[in-house]
């Protein structure tokens, strides 16, 4: 399907000729070559009114008709150091077409990549300039609206991760671990920010990021959700307060899909509950019974994965002791609130200066130590 679409992108002006094109690079290109007259002259008109409102309306998403790809989970390792934002070697002086931040979208017919392309088309102030999926997917050369439901961008993904970051201010990364890993080394190579929401990512891998943040502002978190960082505050709290006798367990529940487990947020809270009780979830962690397991070991922090339909999310933290128990539960019902936090990272994150960030940076509750693990 690749340059066959004759299509408009969202923003601008009906009748608007877009840009043709099967990779980021040539759609960068294109796009600067036709479109910023268009698109400029749309921002001119948002800043005027001072409220900045989407171009066109956008019809609701349907789903598309890409069936996600089941990946090899990552094998789970101890967390990496937390690595310290890098001196600052200088923002990405990237941004243009008066002052748009051009976002690339890594999995774009993913789940969330899907969510990410719908919501961006209508984020004011951003333009989608790309989407990359893996070499063989069936979503290769498809105009980028098809998979948000919405008109035609123009746009058609393509398999060329080294073009996207190049093209982009901001790369959302929603994939596999390995792809993730190795994204982070093009981020690094242009200074390029790049939000990751991957998770499952082994020590390898997370160290690669944290090389890659030397040189490029990362934002990686396991959950960007408000709702799950708010509750990882809460649980290290609850879990300084409460002591040892006060036996820690978490359940977790995902869909049928999930390919890594516990989930990466299950790990985060486990990692908060762990530093509130002053010790690191690498020697208290209990990743699942089975079998003579023998009586419950004291400062042990047990996990329980369940797997099963459409559950986007729950994750339940129990604290139990002698003849009383406290549950603090966050649900998720929509992956909006994922997408939405991702949107959030990505307006922060453009023009940063090189560091791996949390969305406890984004979301401006950087209380306390704690760092960005994705799963491990
Ligand atoms: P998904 O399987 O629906 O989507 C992943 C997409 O990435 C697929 O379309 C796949 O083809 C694509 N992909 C694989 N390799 C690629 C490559 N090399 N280049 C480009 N694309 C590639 O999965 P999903 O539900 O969208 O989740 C993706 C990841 O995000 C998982 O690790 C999941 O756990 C995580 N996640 C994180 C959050 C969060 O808030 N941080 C929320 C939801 C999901």
């Amino acid at each position: 399907m690749a340059g066959k679409t004759q299509a408009k992108q969202p923003g601008l002006k009906p009748g608007t000729k877009a840009a043709t094109k099967t990779t980021p690079n040539t759609a960068a290109k294109q796009t600067a070559a036709k479109v910023p007259p268009v698109k400029a002259k749309t921002l001119i008109e948002k800043e005027k009114t001072a409220k900045v409102v989407p171009a066109k309306a956008v019809p609701p998403a349907k789903p598309a008709p890409i069936k996600p790809v089941p990946v090899k989970p990552a094998p789970v390792k101890p967390a990496a150091q937390k690595p310290t934002p890098a001196a600052a070697s200088g923002p990405k002086p990237k941004r243009q077409l008066n002052g748009a931040i051009k976002v690339g979208i890594a999995g774009c017919a993913g789940r969330m990549g899907q969510m990410l392309l719908k919501m961006l088309s209508q984020a004011p102030g951003v333009l989608v300039v790309g989407g990359t999926e893996r070499k063989g997917s069936p979503a290769l050369g498809m105009d980028l609206g098809a998979l948000a439901g919405t008109d035609p961008f123009g746009i058609t993904v393509n398999d060329d991760p080294a073009g996207l970051f190049e093209s982009a201010d901001v790369v959302i990364d929603f994939t596999n671990p390995s792809a993730t890993a190795t994204h982070a080394g093009f981020a690094a190579r242009g200074g390029t920010a790049h939000v990751i929401g991957t998770t499952g990512l082994d020590s390898d891998q997370q160290a690669a990021v944290a090389r890659a943040a030397q040189k490029a502002p990362i934002v990686m978190a396991a959950n960007m959700s408000l709702g799950v960082n708010l509750l990882e505050q809460v649980i290290e709290q609850m879990a300084r307060i409460l002591d040892s006798d006060w036996d820690i367990e978490i359940v977790e529940m995902h869909h049928r899909h999930k390919v890594d487990a516990p989930s990466g947020t299950a790990l985060i809270l486990g990692e908060a509950a762990a530093r509130g009780r002053g010790t690191t979830l690498r020697r208290v962690a209990k990743r699942g019974r089975d079998g003579q397991t023998g009586p419950r070991a004291k400062g042990e922090i047990g996990f329980a994965a369940l797997r099963g339909g459409d559950v986007v999310g729950d994750h339940t933290v129990i604290f139990a002791v002698d003849g009383e128990r406290v549950e603090v539960a966050h649900k998720a019902s929509s992956r909006e609130i994922f997408a939405r936090g991702a949107v959030k990272a990505v307006l922060w994150a453009a023009g940063k200066a090189p560091g791996l960030y949390t969305m406890k940076d984004v979301l401006g509750f950087n209380v306390g130590p704690s760092a960005p693990t994705n799963g491990h």
